[in-house]
């Protein structure tokens, strides 16, 4: 019985933001180019205002310049619109953020197809989407890219193992399938509509569950010694934050397991400065 290893986020969080910190300040020095994220609020949703909050102080930890546009909750469709084309053609502006969800007047992807591929850090729109599947990416969605950046960091190699993805959302599940496949993972996708999930899981060497649904994964569904990725954020019955997994029962099964909170979260925050340095960078 195996007591699983914990991939620390946080830590490897702070590890990735050390980096690109040092990175801009030598791009600074060099060539006089800081960094610009922009990040467009529609509404005061109080979780979308936490999460525009975490990325300005981000920018801050890593001496990016941020600049948040708050829209009123009833601004129309072309306001939006008008404001996605001014930030496009704004040479101080590198990367351009949407926070999601929008009030449900507005068509989310008319504005998110608007956003120059080249600025999209979220890797939302569908050039950005085409060249993950081809391989041939320059921005990476958030949450997948912080999850392989976890394995390297904890030095789990994927070529060749069998990796079982619970969830196939277009931010998640799809393009997380899609960077294990291209580390030559034997890659299963699974859904709402798969049957025997848990046997499914029990082939796993990586698990990585994106689902939306607290403690879904028990141990009985996890190979001896599996890498267990636990991507999702829900609330228990008591309220408290919890994952996909039922952490304590995993836990005596798998070799490695990230925590809720602590673990994908930190490192989504992480590779949002890792895209907005790439942007800077094209727009050099
Ligand atoms: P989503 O769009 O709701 O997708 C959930 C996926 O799970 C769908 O593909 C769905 O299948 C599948 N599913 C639902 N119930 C299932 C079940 N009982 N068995 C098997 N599959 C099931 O969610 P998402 O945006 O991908 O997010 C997933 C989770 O990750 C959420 O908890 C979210 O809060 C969290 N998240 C965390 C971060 C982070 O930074 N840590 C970032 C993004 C998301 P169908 O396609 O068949 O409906």
């Amino acid at each position: 019985m195996s007591t699983a290893k914990m991939i620390d986020g946080k830590a490897c969080a702070a590890a990735v933001k050390a980096r690109i910190k040092d990175e801009a300040a030598k791009m600074k020095a060099e060539t006089g180019k800081v960094p610009g994220l922009a990040v467009v609020i529609v509404g005061d949703d109080p979780a979308s205002r936490i999460y525009v909050n975490n990325k300005r102080r981000d920018c801050e930890e890593v001496g990016f310049v941020s600049t948040e546009y708050a829209l009123d909750a009833d601004t129309k469709q072309e306001d939006l619109l008008a404001l996605i084309d001014k930030l496009n053609a704004d040479a101080a502006t590198d990367g351009i953020l949407v926070q999601l969800p929008l009030p449900k007047h507005l068509d989310e992807k008319s504005v998110l197809y608007r956003i120059s591929p080249d600025k999209d850090v979220d890797a939302f729109h569908p050039v950005n989407v085409g060249r993950i599947m081809i391989g041939d990416y320059r921005f990476l969605p958030c949450t997948p890219a912080g999850v392989m950046e976890m394995l390297k960091y904890a030095e789990i190699s994927v070529s060749g193992k069998e990796c079982v993805v619970i969830g196939r959302s277009n931010i998640v599940g799809k393009p997380m399938s899609m960077l294990l496949l291209h580390e030559s993972g034997t890659v299963t996708i699974c859904h709402s509509r798969t049957h025997n999930l848990a046997e499914h899981c029990r082939r796993a060497d990586i698990l990585v569950a994106a689902v939306g649904v607290a403690k879904l994964v028990k141990g009985d569904m996890v190979k001896e010694g599996a890498v267990v990725i636990d991507v999702g954020m829900n609330r228990d019955e008591n309220g408290k934050l919890c994952g996909d997994v039922d952490f304590e029962s995993v836990a005596t099964k798998a070799s490695y397991i990230t925590p809720v909170p602590g673990g994908v979260g930190p490192m989504t925050r992480a590779m949002l400065m890792q895209n907005t340095l790439t942007a800077a960078r094209l727009h050099e």
